[in-house]
């Protein structure tokens, strides 16, 4: 605790750790302060405490759990604290604040949000908890966010780095495009660059070109703060490959809005290329990946070789009708973990059924043969558990090489079924003229 009360204004950002985020729900009503448990509990499964006093208030917040809060459900009008004193007392505190209020009015939300408060919410009906639910899994989110924000003016950067950092993002800045590029090259999480137009150096048109060519990233989205009175800089931003733009003055939730937005959207194209690219039960890329990859992957090796290793479960139908389908599958991810363990870092992907390819992009005939047996002899080795029992489980192996991919995989596909012919659990080579 300081002199004035107040506990110290730190409010150092925890890093996520394995304890799930606690949440601070200021109500004195027992019914909302039920329906904002429930929501955040089973829709989140954040951990939260409720404080219906300023009283009790000031004690949660001297006795923080371990991570400190994520934030605080403010109510403004307690027994004992009726004018909104609670709020500065949680800001103060380092705790971000989301008010909710029951009288709206324009003036008191334009003074609240001065008051560097996350968001500012009627508590209307339960509406309104499941958007304090989206912004609460935003706050857990955003810390591992990284956000560049690209301005000559030290005092916009300062102040959107200020308002992004309420919201829990990773902030980097840069005066210009030049050192805006230099960022992105030492950090290549970034999601989201918020960029200025007019920078000595780099402006912003050339900063998005810069962008959109040399860094093979759809899931990362830029928007373009444009200044007033400038009504075809928006557009331009859109033409120059940016996702949105600002228009300067913009107010705390305008930016705030748009980043969310930007973020959300760049997630759901995330998840939509793990569905479309990625096999669920294995976690292995899949075919259409592989085709998408391989020409860049084969201009890589040293060789420019297309070196291609096709595999197959020996006897898998037999494994299925001896364990069934879930002893099948237990197999099949016990095949592709021990493929990413010994194939990390090639591009390697189940084709179907029992059947992987891998593509290498370093190595010569000879290594990559000797890496494909290593890995044959030691699942040959490994029992996999299943129930109570364990599986057994060998793979065959094609491997060829040659300058062109398809004739590759063909060549490859025909060495696997010599290498049946010839008994199964062992690799055939094959060279291609
Ligand atoms: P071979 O040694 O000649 O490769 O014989 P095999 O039994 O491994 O090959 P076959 O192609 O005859 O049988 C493959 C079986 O794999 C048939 C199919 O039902 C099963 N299968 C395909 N996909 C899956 C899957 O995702 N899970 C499980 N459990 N089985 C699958
Ligand atoms: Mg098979
Ligand atoms: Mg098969």
């Amino acid at each position: 605790m300081t002199a004035n009360g107040y506990p110290p204004a730190d409010g150092v950002p925890q890093p996520a750790g394995a304890a799930p985020p606690a949440v601070l729900i200021i109500e004195d009503s027992r019914t909302l302060a039920h329906m904002a448990n429930r929501a955040i509990q089973e829709r989140l499964g954040f951990v939260t405490r409720v404080a219906g006093t300023f009283a009790e208030v000031r004690r949660q917040l001297a006795e923080p759990p371990v991570g400190g809060f994520l934030a605080a459900l403010v109510d403004l009008n307690l027994p004992d604290a009726p004018r909104g004193e609670v709020l500065d007392y949680v800001v103060a505190a380092g705790v971000p604040a989301i008010v909710l209020t029951a009288n709206y009015s324009t003036e008191r939300r334009q003074e609240i949000l001065k008051r560097r408060v996350v968001d500012y919410l009627i508590k209307q009906n339960r509406h309104t908890y499941d958007y304090v639910v989206r912004l609460l899994r935003r706050l857990d989110r955003n810390r591992a966010i990284e956000v560049l924000v690209v301005d000559d003016s030290r005092t916009v950067r300062g102040t959107i780095a200020a308002l992004l950092k309420l919201h829990n993002y990773q902030v980097l800045t840069a005066a210009d495009g030049r050192e805006a590029l230099a960022v992105l090259a030492s950090h290549p999480q970034v999601a989201l660059v918020l960029t200025d137009y007019h920078m000595p150096e780099m402006d912003g048109f050339e900063l998005i070109t810069a962008i959109r060519q040399r860094f093979e990233r759809p899931n990362l989205s830029i928007i373009g703060l444009s200044a007033q009175g400038a009504a075809d800089i928006s557009a331009r931003f859109l033409k120059q490959g940016a996702n949105d733009f600002l228009a300067k003055p913009f107010s705390p939730e305008e930016l705030y809005c748009r980043v969310m937005q930007a973020v959300e959207t760049a997630e759901y194209i995330q998840a939509i290329e793990e569905a479309a690219f990625r096999d669920p039960l294995t976690g292995l890329h899949n075919r259409r990946h592989f085709f998408n990859h391989a020409a860049s992957r084969i201009a890589l090796h040293p060789e420019r070789v297309a070196l291609v290793a096709m595999l197959d479960i020996d006897h898998f139908k037999r494994i299925n009708d001896t364990y069934g389908h879930d002893g099948g599958d237990a197999a099949l991810v016990a095949v592709a973990n021990s493929i990413k363990r010994h194939f990390g870092g090639e591009l390697a992907a189940r084709f179907g059924g029992e059947e992987f390819c891998i593509l290498f992009q370093h190595d010569r005939p000879p290594q990559a043969r000797v890496r494909l047996d290593n890995f044959r002899q030691e699942l040959a080795a490994t029992a996999i558990p299943f129930g109570n029992g364990a599986i057994a489980c060998t793979v065959s192996c094609g491997l060829a090489w040659g300058q062109l991919l398809e004739p590759a995989i063909k060549a490859a596909d025909e060495a696997l079924y010599r290498a049946k012919a010839a008994g199964r659990n062992r690799i055939e080579p094959v060279a291609l003229a």
